[in-house]
């Protein structure tokens, strides 16, 4: 390890020190709270060694938690909203100025790799500059007017949220939630993903350094099934946005049916990338084995089915092959490393199970295949299945690792179906030179979110999210502002209609 890596795992252990002496507790109301729940550990994805503790919050700290965001609600919701874009441009300035931190800790917590993690910290700054200036437009609605009426609408923050968020990107993905919520007048309680809970710390530090008032944002660590179930069925949580598995967004929709809670949910994929004879092989080549080996394979939006025009199949698929093989395993603070570990072994244990499944099926194993020998974290070699086929388990389900499986197609109507034929409705990619087909198949895909001869390139402004068992509703523009607000039609009667008149 040279000098630069030892720098920056030992910048991420200082940055989480006292949490890790300490089990890490909550943050409610502007104040530490130790907490007295039961303590769990914490993994080193890289090594396999025990990182720290973290408490699960009791029903009293939750209680406290969301108490602190109804408290908190109605002087940050009347907030002139030119001073919440004050505050939250300056939480954006502290998560710049902490940027090589935050992602130190990323690496070490969730074993991502730091040439994809130093420029999340920077999205994530991005997320909170992006919301906090469209802050002051937040409220703004339509004009409707009709002849005998003025109709205007206007949007008011819904009250305390949850935001739930998984271990895959932590800090860039709970910043696309709160910073919205934040910024539209909301209250925040956040439950970050029991395997990677220390960047989630940094955020809550940064943004009460930044000004935002105590109560508006509170951090509860915890279970999925004790703390996140109990804020999800809390009646004063008024929303609850969360990231993560498609059976967990079920499980949140029948706890939160008692209260009516209003659900945003961004799940599982098993995204195609479909390439067609006349593409770009080169580029198709190069964002196909981007988006499913980049982030560990742990992405939500990862290229895992490689639908590929049969003329080309076996070149195209042989191509990767040679590529997957060549991928630089290894630490994740090496600036080098393009796949680092997954992040916890029980995780291992399901994406290498489908070794054997893809083999029991009838695939070949073109490259990969194994747990990497000789090292104590959570290293799978990146891999790649082919000769798959549609109804293989390897082909449906979201393995969520640096697994990519390789299915030929016919013509147009083939892919179609094929990219269809599934439970997800995530993303997908496509890639051609002809327009035409570009524009058909792009309408006939079922997915939230379709991009044309290109890798996932996020603009802000863009919806993102799923459909299927992808998710429910969208991130991202004004679509953020929509599910954190509730919308007000005013009917102004011009005087000069006439009312029914009953009873005379
Ligand atoms: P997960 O569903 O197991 O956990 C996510 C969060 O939900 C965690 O904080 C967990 O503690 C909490 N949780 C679990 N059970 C709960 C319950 N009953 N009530 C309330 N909260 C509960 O997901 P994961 O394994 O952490 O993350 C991986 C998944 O996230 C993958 O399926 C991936 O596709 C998905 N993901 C989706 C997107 C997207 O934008 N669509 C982005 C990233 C990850």
């Amino acid at each position: 390890m040279d000098l630069d890596l030892m720098t920056r795992r030992d910048a991420a252990l200082k940055a989480i020190e006292n949490h890790r002496i300490v089990p890490l507790g909550h943050f409610i109301g502007g104040d530490t709270v130790k907490g007295v729940g039961q303590s769990y550990d914490v993994l080193e994805p890289a090594t396999g060694q025990v990182l720290g503790k973290v408490r699960d919050s009791t029903p009293e700290e939750t209680e406290a938690a969301v108490s602190a965001a109804r408290s908190a609600f109605l002087e940050w919701s009347r907030t002139p909203p030119g001073h919440r874009r004050q505050i939250l441009n300056k939480v954006a300035d502290g998560i710049v100025a902490r940027a090589d931190e935050i992602a130190a800790v990323e690496c070490l917590d969730t074993g991502q790799c730091w040439r994809f993690m130093s420029k999340a910290a920077i999205r994530g700054a991005e997320n909170f500059r992006f919301f906090a200036d469209r802050a002051p437009a937040a409220a703004d609605g339509q004009m409707l007017p009709t002849a005998d009426h003025l109709n205007y609408t206007s949007r008011s923050p819904i009250g305390p949220v949850a935001v739930i968020t998984p271990w895959n990107t932590p800090f860039m993905l709970s910043t696309w939630k709160i910073a919205p919520a934040l910024a539209a007048g909301c209250t925040v309680v956040h439950k970050p993903a029991e395997w990677s809970p220390y960047s989630a710390r940094l955020l809550v530090e940064i943004a009460h350094d930044a000004g935002v008032p105590p109560g508006v944002f509170n951090l509860v660590n915890g279970l999925g099934e004790t703390t996140g179930k109990r804020l999800t069925e809390h009646p004063d949580i008024k929303a609850v946005a969360f990231v993560g598995e498609s059976s967990t967004g079920s499980a949140i929709m029948r706890q939160g049916a008692a209260t009516l809670k209003r659900v945003h949910f961004e799940l599982g994929g098993k995204n195609p990338v479909i390439v067609f004879e006349d593409a770009d092989l080169d580029a198709a080549l190069d964002a196909a084995i981007f988006m499913i080996y980049s982030l560990n394979g742990q992405r939500c939006t990862s290229s895992s089915r490689l639908l590929v025009q049969r003329s080309i199949y076996d070149a195209f698929v042989e191509k990767a092959a040679e590529r997957v093989r060549k991928l630089k395993v290894g630490d994740p603070f090496d600036p080098a490393t393009e796949v680092g570990p997954l992040i916890h072994p029980r995780h291992l244990a399901k994406v290498s199970s489908y070794a054997d499944i893809a083999t029991s099926e009838g695939a070949r194993i073109a490259a990969g295949g194994a747990v990497v020998q000789g090292s104590e974290g959570y290293f799978f070699q990146p891999t790649l299945f082919t000769n798959a086929t549609q109804d293989m388990r390897i082909a449906r389900e979201e393995i969520f690792g640096p697994v990519l499986t390789a299915i030929p197609f016919d013509d147009e109507r083939d892919a179609i179906s094929k990219a269809n034929d599934i439970d997800y409705g995530l993303a997908a990619y496509l890639w051609t030179r002809d327009l035409e087909r570009a524009l058909r198949v792009s309408d006939a895909l079922e997915a939230g979110m379709v991009w044309v001869n290109s890798e996932n390139v996020r603009h802000l402004p863009t919806p993102f999210g799923g459909v299927k068992a992808s998710g429910i509703g969208r991130d991202g523009g004004d679509w953020s502002f929509d599910f954190y607000m509730e919308t007000k039609n005013v009917a102004l009667a011009r005087g000069t209609h006439t009312t029914p008149r009953l009873g005379l």
